[in-house]
């Protein structure tokens, strides 16, 4: 019988915005693993959440030999965290995660359980020195702004305000890293493969170090992995003299298949086999240029006596600020790519 492709449609990129809304900062995932829950729960054999907030997912297939295959997507994004009350509803911040200072001047952002509104203020022009304004400002000279009547207690998290949008090809909104993947895997689980038995892993705390994967690998012990990301795209057209020979990715060209990257070497038997159904379904997909940068993969692969792995990741650009952009069809494609490719999934990929 042939597998169901999954269709991408309105009801797709509703969910995708539905996630990007959600606030889930490393460490406060709640939002959007309650949106996984509720999605998946009634398509998998098992689900439970794990002591550190992972949302780990068991469907079983048929056959007597399968690989047990854990496809990875961490919910978290980047943010910031209060750490001081200053008064008047002004508060200092400690960034979670990677995020440049230097885009966080001006911007509106969100706190804490009931997304209370503020800004990140920054000094007005007429007030600055030339000088002033040659330099960027750092994380400890900038701050939260709520208001006077602000009862925010120290310890809350917040980040970028909800801003998703449809513009066009593109979707722009703060924290499709990782939201993207988030919708893609929930797409994943709706179909069934009776060829693997499928361990999906929505994980905690990616962005402050792969925490929330090490132990989804620990309690899964899969054969082999598959990462789903978000990836920088460094593509604009004015930044470099020549050829842009740094372009991590490009927009529109498709799932962005990894060879390795700071914290991993991608299974080069997995690099290989996904090129190769990328290629038969004339799917596009494009290599990430091999460099920095990490996803759950540097985790899951050094889980318990190892694992294979490998990642694929949507390419969107402005990665971790407040508005990134990403191309519906590379989305769509990531998620055709992946299912054609876990439905062809055999023990003959792991042998030596
Ligand atoms: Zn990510």
């Amino acid at each position: 019988m042939p597998i169901e492709t999954p269709t991408i449609g309105a009801a797709q990129i509703r969910l995708l915005e539905k996630l990007c809304k959600a606030v889930g900062v490393s460490g406060g995932e709640s939002e959007v693993r309650k949106i996984v829950l509720n999605e998946i729960k009634s398509h998998v054999d098992e689900v439970r959440v794990d002591a550190m907030g992972n949302v780990l997912a068991t469907k079983k297939g048929r056959g007597a030999k399968r690989l047990r295959v854990m496809l990875d997507a961490h919910m978290d994004e980047v943010g910031f965290m209060l750490v001081a009350d200053e008064g008047e509803g002004i508060y200092r911040f400690k960034i979670i995660g990677g995020i440049d200072p230097r885009n966080l001047a001006g911007k509106p952002v969100v706190i804490g359980k009931d997304h209370t509104p503020g800004v990140i203020g920054a000094k007005p022009i007429h007030l600055t020195t030339a000088d002033e304004r040659k330099k960027s400002l750092a994380e400890d000279a900038l701050r939260v702004d709520l208001g006077p009547e602000s009862k925010i207690k120290v310890g809350e998290r917040g980040t970028f305000a909800p801003n998703f949008q449809r513009v066009g090809p593109s979707v722009m909104s703060k924290s499709l890293d990782n939201r993207l993947a988030v919708a893609a895997l929930i797409e994943l689980v709706k179909h069934s493969y009776s060829n693997i038995d499928l361990c999906a892993a929505f994980t905690v705390q990616e962005e402050i170090g792969l925490r929330g994967a090490k132990v989804a690998a620990q309690y899964f012990k899969p054969d082999l992995a598959i990462v789903i990301d978000a990836t920088p795209s460094n593509d604009l057209p004015m930044q470099f003299e020549g050829e842009n020979t740094f372009y991590n990715t490009k927009l529109g060209l498709g799932p962005a298949i990894y060879v390795s990257n700071s914290s991993t070497i991608d299974d080069p038997r997995l690099v290989r086999f996904m090129q190769a159904v990328a290629e038969k379904a004339q799917i596009p997909y494009q290599i990430r240029q091999p460099g920095g940068g990490g996803t759950d993969a540097g985790s899951i692969q050094r889980a318990g006596i190892g694992v294979s792995v490998v990642s694929i990741s949507v390419p969107h650009r402005y990665t971790h600020s407040a508005m990134s952009v990403s191309r519906v069809e590379d989305w769509k494609n990531t998620i055709a790519l992946l299912h054609t490719a876990i439905g062809q999934i055999t023990p003959a990929l792991l042998r030596r």
